[in-house]
């Protein structure tokens, strides 16, 4: 099963994935989490990317598409893969067009996890307080409000570019999550 998971910060992307992952033998590939490891390790990568996470920006397309090109490539990818968190530009979505292409691989389905952005907050700030080992350095309402602003201009126009391949299948995400897992399961086995 390849996948992508599309949907703004607090959505479930991640709890879906988990949940996914296991059920289908597939691997999670978060960006988010690939780099949060790469700053944890000061490596180049990361020391170019702590501070624009913790603004709540973007990195640059150019960076994050050389890490997902790597990730790709490696054994346990072409088992299949969950995409939580990239593409987040049509650039990146582009990109991984072209990618998938050279890998000779293709997507089954990309799913939009819908949810009200007004318990966003109310979700990132009960994640700010369970998580083990302190808080995400972006887990604050302003970076919030920002990734917010950019999901809204760089990665929802995604949206309509999945849409315009057929690929889009849109799940209702303010449901409990069991219940969305089995939305999610619904709409890939159409
Ligand atoms: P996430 O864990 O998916 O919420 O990502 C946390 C942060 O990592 C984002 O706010 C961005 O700063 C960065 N990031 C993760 N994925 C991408 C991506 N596909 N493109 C650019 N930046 C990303």
């Amino acid at each position: 099963m390849r996948i992508i998971l599309l949907g703004p910060p607090g959505a479930g992307k991640g709890t879906q994935a988990k949940v996914i992952e296991e059920r289908h033998n597939a691997v999670q590939l978060s960006t988010g989490d690939i780099l949060r490891a790469a700053v944890a390790a000061g490596t180049p990568i990361g020391l170019q990317a702590k501070d624009i996470m913790a603004r709540g920006e973007l990195v640059p397309d150019d960076v994050i598409i050389g890490v997902v090109r790597d990730r790709l490539d490696e054994e346990d990818a072409k088992r299949g893969f969950i995409l939580d968190g990239f593409p987040r530009t049509v650039a990146q979505a582009e990109a991984l067009e072209s990618l998938l292409e050279e890998l000779d691989m293709q997507l089954d389905a990309v799913v939009e996890i819908r949810v009200d952005e007004a318990i966003l907050v109310d979700r990132i700030e009960k994640r700010a307080a369970e998580t083990v080992g302190g808080p995400r350095a972006d887990d604050n309402v302003e970076a919030l409000k920002k990734r917010l602003a950019v999901y809204r201009e760089q990665t929802a126009p995604l949206i309509a570019f999945y849409e315009g391949r057929g690929a889009l299948r849109t799940v209702d995400g303010m449901a409990s999550v069991d219940e969305v897992t089995r939305e999610i399961e619904t709409v890939l086995a159409v």
